[in-house]
């Protein structure tokens, strides 16, 4: 796909664990700069940290923007894991060569060491720092060594080295003008010399993350407020090769209805479960846009179109965002309400099939059952309870109906509904209403006595759904039939 501005912008996981609706709003927010200043969305993985990333991670991340619809133009390709795009590979774990070449380069110029301290001489110098009171800064003997010296010891020595960025000793002012936060201010000396590449031969994410933005000439960088500090070695890293700085913006925190940091606590908190639990992509994409961000136009209910034309970095909001269930509810309500029926029908065909649901296939009978559902509904999954009910083979009399059933006045009630429903052309909901009412004055019943039976008769439990709205959409001999169930087990 072709892009006609130097607007680049990657989303950049780590492929440790399922994709986060954190992430997911990072990932939106990239998306919807690049699609809006006619840019290119990047997918980079991150995934130098060997132990904790997984080739099933990725899939499932890759899979859920996918369902989101961020579809990225450059990066992995989702089905053959293959790199697409001029800057590849873009797994980071296939670019080590790469890494390492640059951690030469400043080897050789003195920016960077070999350290050989061992990790209890870490922690002994950790210790003693924390002792008298300063910073827990590594103080390496080995900072000044020549590199021909280093390269000789680590030959042989069974210690094998770190390589440390150097800081400089001076304290040094770092300032970075954050898209979100404004200016940053930063003192070099809150970080002592910090590892680029580990003893294994890993680069750290520092490292990696500042050579691939440059390399792959990312013009801006949306991220979590976390990494917030992490720009402090980054843009040290930066200074170091005089690589020109993308624009960050570091995204407010996401919190839980109780105001602390949104974890599993607080229930779902990775998009695939939103996905599983009947949410809408478009609605996801909504919400997960007004935590952090507003629209100019005060709009709560935006599509995907509307959230490119509006989107940019001026509305960010530095304040953290509260992730609102009931809101995110809402959402989704208005969003399903506002589908076709025939593309409603078609996103419920999973749910329906999950519980073996037999219902007409007729499509005037579809769309009119969606109508007079939907407003109930807030999420996918809320049409199972809903079309129970509607479905063939479902009727069942429960323990409650059962004793229902067993109430003296109810079979004259059951056999006047039966007498009634044959009778009646059509069964509105009118027609329903005056059959309850005439069910009413000639059997002298009323209240639970007269709604209940019925209920039974029906749906085959005297609580739940609205009788008055299922009656119009089944069958009169769907009806009869299960009326004469109902029946037989009254005495
Ligand atoms: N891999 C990092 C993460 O998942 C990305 C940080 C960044 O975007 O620079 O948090």
């Amino acid at each position: 796909m072709s892009s006609s501005s130097d607007i680049r912008v990657r989303f950049a996981p780590s492929p440790t664990g399922y994709l986060h609706v954190g992430g997911a709003r990072t990932a939106l927010y990239a998306y919807l700069y690049a699609k809006k200043y006619n840019g290119t969305f990047i997918l980079r993985v991150e995934d130098t940290d060997l132990e904790r990333s997984t080739e099933e991670s990725m899939r499932m991340q890759m899979q859920d923007l996918k369902w989101l619809g961020l579809d990225w133009q450059e990066g992995v390709d989702s089905e053959t894991l293959k790199n697409v795009g001029e800057f590849g590979p873009y797994r980071q774990s296939q670019r080590q060569d790469i890494y390492q070449k640059y951690a030469d380069d400043l080897l050789e110029r003195q920016l960077a060491y070999y350290c050989f301290l061992s990790d209890e001489e870490i922690d002994q110098q950790k210790e003693l720092a924390k002792k008298e009171g300063r910073p827990p800064h590594i103080n390496s003997p080995y900072r000044d060594w020549p590199l021909q010296k280093a390269l000789d010891y680590k030959k042989e020595s069974s210690t094998q080295p770190v390589i440390r960025f150097k800081v400089p000793k001076e304290n040094r002012e770092y300032i970075l003008n954050d898209l979100v936060r404004g200016q940053v201010k930063f003192q070099s000396e809150v970080v002592g010399d910090f590892v680029l590449i580990r003893s294994n031969g890993m680069p750290v994410y520092n490292f990696c993350c500042v050579i691939d933005d440059s390399l792959m000439k990312i013009s801006h960088v949306f991220r979590a407020e976390e990494h917030l500090s992490n720009s402090l070695r980054q843009m040290m890293i930066y200074e170091a090769f005089n690589f020109e700085r993308p624009q960050f913006g570091h995204l407010s925190i996401i919190l839980g209805s109780d105001r602390q940091k949104l974890s599993k606590r607080h229930g779902a908190t990775s998009v695939n479960d939103y996905n599983e639990q009947g949410f809408l992509p478009e609605a996801m994409n909504n919400f997960l846009a007004l935590l952090g961000w507003s629209s100019p136009k005060a709009q709560e209910i935006l599509s995907m179109k509307e959230l490119v034309e509006q989107f940019d970095t001026d509305r960010l909001n530095s304040a953290s965002a509260v992730f609102d269930e009931t809101k995110l509810k809402w959402v989704n309500a208005t969003h399903l309400r506002a589908l076709d029926h025939k593309t409603l029908w078609e996103k419920l065909q999973p749910y329906f099939l999950k519980h073996n649901f037999d219902l007409p296939t007729d499509l005037e009978w579809q769309s009119l059952s969606l109508g007079l559902m939907k407003t109930s509904m807030e999420t996918l999954a809320d049409a199972v309870e809903l079309f129970r009910p509607l479905s063939k083979g479902t009727f069942q009399l429960s323990e409650k109906a059962k004793e229902v059933l067993s109430w003296e006045s109810t079979r004259p009630v059951i056999e006047k509904w039966v007498s009634l429903v044959k009778k009646c052309d059509k069964l509105t909901e009118e027609a329903f209403g005056e059959i309850q009412q005439t069910i009413k004055t000639e059997c002298q019943v009323k209240g639970k006595n007269l709604f209940m039976p019925i209920r039974v008769a029906v749906i085959g439990q005297p609580h739940g759904a609205e009788v008055k709205l299922l009656v119009p959409l089944m069958e009169k001999s769907d009806l009869l039939e299960r009326a004469q169930t109902a029946l037989k087990s009254c005495p």
